[in-house]
């Protein structure tokens, strides 16, 4: 539904040329049904390695152990650590969410538009698929919590690390990442983005996921800027006391739902 051929689109020639070049050289990596939990376990694994950095640094360096959020978070994990998580994680895409997810794809058979989405369209796209994204996330991990079942045999491996750091963002059940995959996806498809509105919000959605679990309050970190959204703080502190903060990103459904809980964790 909002990718109608309109005025604006025609008149967005930066995208309409980085559109036309993807779509022409990328079409069978575009139409792969591979390529979403291909897509999301690359940006996972690239976006973490800013932070296996800033956990080598923090031994030197006095202004990174500064941004460390410090009730809950012990020093940053070993190097070991990391990459066991690392091969958890692979082993985990490889032998159930690349399949299933694949299945998925193949279902929803995307098409590949002519025109590009103009900037605006972009934008709100992105908007509203976090919405969306963040308010089923909401309600299934809610569930996650209230229901001992699903708890046990889904969520409770995602509450293994006392010490959170970013890689471990993914480091879950293989039926939590599938189901907060075909989330995502669901998202964007029921809202009919485009498929690089998509891209972008498969791509700021790892981006968010990584800061929510990387263990450090850092002073450019959306949430600074945007106070609707909790950030690392709120997400640690879900970690930490289990029975709040269930939203991802934004806290008006925690508010709503009488779970919004003020972390107490703040930065060193
Ligand atoms: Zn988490
Ligand atoms: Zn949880």
């Amino acid at each position: 539904m909002m990718n109608e051929p309109t005025a604006a689109l025609r008149d967005a020639p930066v995208l309409q040329g980085l559109w036309e070049s993807v779509r022409s050289g990328q079409q069978q990596i575009l139409l792969s049904p591979h390529l979403a939990a291909s897509y999301a376990f690359l940006t996972h694994v690239a976006l973490c390695s800013p932070f296996l950095v800033l956990d080598a640094l923090g031994s030197a360096c006095q202004r990174v152990r500064s941004w460390r959020i410090a009730a809950g978070s012990g020093p940053p994990p070993s190097l070991r650590q990391w990459l066991e998580c690392f091969c958890r994680v692979l082993f985990k895409y490889a032998t159930a969410v690349l399949p299933a997810a694949a299945l998925f794809q193949r279902l929803r058979s995307p098409n590949l538009p002519e025109l590009a989405p103009s900037c605006w369209q972009l934008f709100v796209e992105v908007v509203a698929c976090f919405l969306l994204f963040d308010a089923l996330f909401f309600l299934w991990h809610y569930c996650m919590h209230r229901v001992p079942w699903l708890y046990r045999t889904i969520h409770q491996m995602h509450h293994q690390h006392r010490v959170l750091f970013a890689l471990a963002a993914q480091d879950a059940s293989s039926a939590e990442l599938l189901s907060l995959l075909l989330l995502a996806l669901i998202s964007a498809w029921v809202l009919g983005c485009h498929p690089l509105s998509e891209t972008l919000f498969h791509f700021l959605n790892s981006w968010l996921a990584v800061e929510d679990h990387c263990g450090y309050n850092l002073p450019w970190a959306l949430h600074r800027l945007l106070p609707c959204m909790g950030g690392s703080p709120h997400h640690q502190a879900h970690h930490k006391k289990q029975n709040i903060n269930f939203a991802p990103y934004f806290i008006h459904w925690d508010y709503l739902f009488g779970t919004y809980g003020t972390s107490m964790l703040h930065s060193h």
